[in-house]
C-alpha cells in the first residue's frame, strides 16, 4: 500500500504540481486509478475503452489544473473514426473530472501483447480543447490526432496550439477482469526562459524514463514520479490536489433541458402518458420524470421548439453539452 500524503484522504487519487530549476520547467503529475474504475463502473467500458478514457481523463485533470478562475473548465473532445466514436471528458481546476466514450464496448486484438490497442480504437480524426473561462466565448484549439494514442496526441496539442513545448506521459493498466490496476501520468512544460542545459538535462531523464504504469506498477507517487523526471533539476512541490471523478448533474439540470424541448415538444411527451427517462452521458445516471411532474415543467417551457433556438446560433461546443 502506497504511503498518502497527510492532506489527501487515505488511497485517494491525487495530482502534485511542481516547479523546477528556478522555475524554467513546471509539471504535474497525477494518479487516477480510483476514477478511472468509477468510469469504468459507471459506463461499463471494456478494457481499451478504459484506457483511453482514463487516459484523457487524467490527460485533462492535469490541463485544467493550469486554469486560473474558480469556475473555468476545461474539455478535451476526441473525434476519431476507430469503433469508440469518440471521448469527451470535462475537468475543472477543483481536481474533478467527469467523461465518456460514445461506444464503451470496443474490442481489438492489443496492440503489441499487453498493450491495448488504444490508437486503433480512437482512430484518425482531430483532438480539440475547449477552455470555457466565462467569457462569452470559449477559447478553442483543435489539432489532427498524431497518433490517437491520447498522450502523444496531447503533447503535440500544446506545440502546435499554444506553442508551449511539453511532454505528457499517460497509462492505464486494465486487469483481465476488467478492473483499472494503475492510472496515471505527468505533464511537463517548458517555460519561455528555459536554457539549453535544462533541456538537454531534462530529455536525458525523459529518455530513460520507465512507462507511466511501469512507474506506477513499481510503487511510485505522483511526486516520486516527478522526482525521477525532474532529477538534478531541483525540482520543488508546490501544490497537492485530490481528484475525483464526479458528475454534477442533477434532476433541476434535466428539467431545464426538458423546459428547453419547448412547449410543443414536452406536449407530446406528456401526451404519450408514460414516465420519460433521461441518461446522463457524463455518468450514466438515470432520471425518470412523471407525466404529472412534466406537466408541471409546462408552463415554463417557451413555444418555440429547442431547433429553432439552436438554429438562431451556431454554438460550436453545443454538442458537448449536457442534455
Ligand atoms: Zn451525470
Amino acid at each position: 500500500m502506497k504511503e498518502t500524503p497527510a492532506d489527501i484522504a487515505p488511497g485517494a487519487d491525487y495530482m502534485v504540481r511542481a516547479s523546477a530549476a528556478d522555475a524554467q520547467l513546471r509539471a504535474f503529475a497525477v494518479t487516477g486509478r480510483g476514477l478511472t474504475q468509477t468510469a469504468h463502473e459507471s459506463h461499463g467500458t471494456s478494457p481499451v475503452a478504459t484506457a483511453a478514457l482514463g487516459r484523457t481523463m487524467c490527460g485533462a485533470l492535469m490541463m485544467a489544473d493550469m486554469l486560473k478562475g474558480e469556475d473555468d473548465v476545461l474539455t478535451v473532445k476526441i473525434d476519431g473514426d476507430g469503433p469508440l466514436h469518440g471521448i469527451v471528458v470535462t475537468a475543472d481546476n477543483h481536481g474533478h473530472v467527469k467523461g465518456y466514450v460514445h461506444e464503451p464496448d470496443v474490442w481489438l486484438p492489443d496492440r503489441v501483447p499487453g498493450h491495448l490497442n488504444v490508437g486503433g480504437a480512437v482512430g484518425r480524426g482531430s483532438l480539440t480543447v475547449i477552455r470555457d473561462l466565462g467569457l462569452k466565448d470559449p477559447y478553442i484549439g483543435r489539432i489532427t490526432l498524431r497518433s490517437g494514442e491520447i498522450a502523444e496526441d496531447l503533447t503535440y496539442y500544446y506545440a502546435e496550439s499554444e506553442q508551449i513545448p511539453s511532454t505528457v506521459g499517460l497509462g492505464v493498466l486494465v486487469d483481465t477482469d476488467g478492473s483499472v490496476l494503475q492510472a496515471g501520468g505527468f505533464v511537463v512544460q517548458l517555460m519561455p526562459a528555459a536554457g539549453e542545459e535544462i533541456i538537454s538535462r531534462l530529455e536525458q531523464n525523459l529518455q530513460g524514463l520507465p512507462s507511466v504504469t511501469e512507474m506506477l506498477t513499481d510503487g511510485c507517487t505522483p511526486e516520486q514520479m516527478l522526482e525521477r523526471i525532474l532529477e538534478g533539476l531541483s525540482p520543488v512541490i508546490t501544490e497537492r490536489t485530490e481528484v475525483s471523478f464526479r458528475c454534477d448533474c442533477s434532476e433541476q439540470r434535466c428539467e431545464r433541458g426538458l423546459i428547453l424541448l419547448g412547449e410543443k415538444e414536452l406536449r407530446d411527451l406528456i401526451s404519450e402518458d408514460r414516465d420519460v427517462e433521461m441518461k446522463c452521458q457524463f455518468c450514466g445516471r438515470r432520471y425518470r420524470f412523471t407525466p404529472e411532474h412534466l406537466r408541471r415543467l409546462l408552463p415554463l417551457a417557451v413555444p418555440v421548439s429547442r431547433e429553432q433556438l439552436e438554429g438562431a446560433e451556431e454554438d460550436p461546443a453545443a454538442d458537448d453539452r449536457h442534455f
